[in-house]
């Protein structure tokens, strides 16, 4: 089989499920390590990667809220987004959906209009700098209840800042049934935001349907569960609602026991629209590149089927029209030019 690792690297792409703080690579938590002297991170990279090496989800967990403690001024927060966009840019990612969590960071004290200044600035920055287009979703920790629902719904619809899309739900799904959002959504799909809920990651098809009938979700977050419904395959196809798959995370989370048995493949011979992501990729030891390489070997392709895929993250993005057409003409000279050589 061809390595397909060189034209995955070079391959414009379009990433829609993937964590702000969740993206904080070695190199970046060392430099919010180095801003904030008294945390207990490591500063040294190499050290980091030690740090990073998770022995299991207790530890993940603990880690990611060591990350959180490090992001603790609106220029922490610039810093994480502009140092997120330029690990994507050198992964020829062109646009991003990121998912933010403001109610962690406004809740830690940072004041909320310094704190979408910082986002806003950075984004404007990665795109002319660097050529990536960001767009923000803003998700509710699910796990903080009802009243993070409430100040993430207050900070999105009041202080909507101008890249923000989407509205999310993440977090843990056992104990957290999603129709209890569901005023929430309404409100924010009321305000013009996309619904795009955490579904079916640790819990069965029911919650991706819940999802769907009580957040009008119209792409789910992982949605792994949903491949043991041929109902909800069938209607997700139907209505060409996209699933974010993130592999490598699935076996992080033990969402799924292992690769080879990710119900990726029923997703695609089933016709929903599947989407390659990352979720929290230093996290997780992976990048998008890699989770790419992984859905390659899983659903067999070659260069035109990995097209296809990144093609697939366009279409579902919401990015205007005249910007997903310029992208996907991207990927398309890209892959001529290379099958060309
Ligand atoms: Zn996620």
């Amino acid at each position: 089989m061809t390595d397909l690792r060189p034209f995955i690297a070079g391959l414009p792409k379009a990433e829609l499920h993937v964590h702000h703080v969740g993206s904080a690579s070695p190199r970046i938590v060392s430099e919010l390590a180095a801003r904030h002297p008294d945390s207990k991170v490591p500063t040294d990279p190499e050290a980091l990667v030690d740090y990073f090496t998770f022995t299991d989800f207790a530890h993940f967990v603990e880690v990611y809220l060591s990350v959180v403690d490090l992001v603790r001024t609106p220029e922490d927060v610039r810093l994480l987004t502009y140092e997120i966009a330029r690990d994507m840019a050198r992964q020829n990612i062109r646009y991003a959906e990121l998912t933010i969590t403001p109610y962690s960071s406004v809740r830690r004290g940072i004041d909320e209009k310094a704190f979408m200044a910082a986002i806003e600035d950075a984004r404007t920055a990665a795109e002319t700098e660097l050529g990536v287009i960001l767009r923000w979703c803003f998700d509710i920790p699910g796990e903080a209840g009802l009243e993070s629902a409430e100040e993430t719904t207050r900070l999105a619809v009041d202080l909507r800042p101008e890249g923000l899309v989407s509205f999310g739900l993440g977090g843990p799904e056992i104990g957290v049934p999603r129709p209890q959002f569901k005023p929430y959504f309404d409100r924010a799909i009321a305000a013009g935001l996309h619904s795009v809920p955490h579904a079916g990651e640790t819990t069965g098809p029911q919650t991706v349907w819940d999802a769907l009938t009580h957040l009008r979700a119209e792409r789910i977050g992982h949605g792994t569960s949903a491949a043991q419904d041929p109902a909800l395959l069938a209607h997700l196809a139907e209505h060409r609602i996209a699933l974010e798959v993130c592999p490598t995370s699935n076996i992080a989370t033990r969402a799924v026991p292992d690769l080879d048995r990710h119900p990726i493949r029923e997703m695609v011979a089933a016709g929903v629209l599947v989407t390659i992501n990352s979720d929290d990729p230093p996290m997780f030891g992976t990048d998008l590149n890699t989770e790419y390489g992984v859905a390659a070997r899983l659903l067999g392709l070659d260069e035109r089927g990995v097209a296809a895929l990144a093609k697939n993250a366009v279409e579902a993005s919401f990015l205007d029209p005249a910007g997903k057409a310029r992208i996907t003409g991207e990927i398309d000279a890209y892959t001529e030019q290379w099958l060309a050589l």
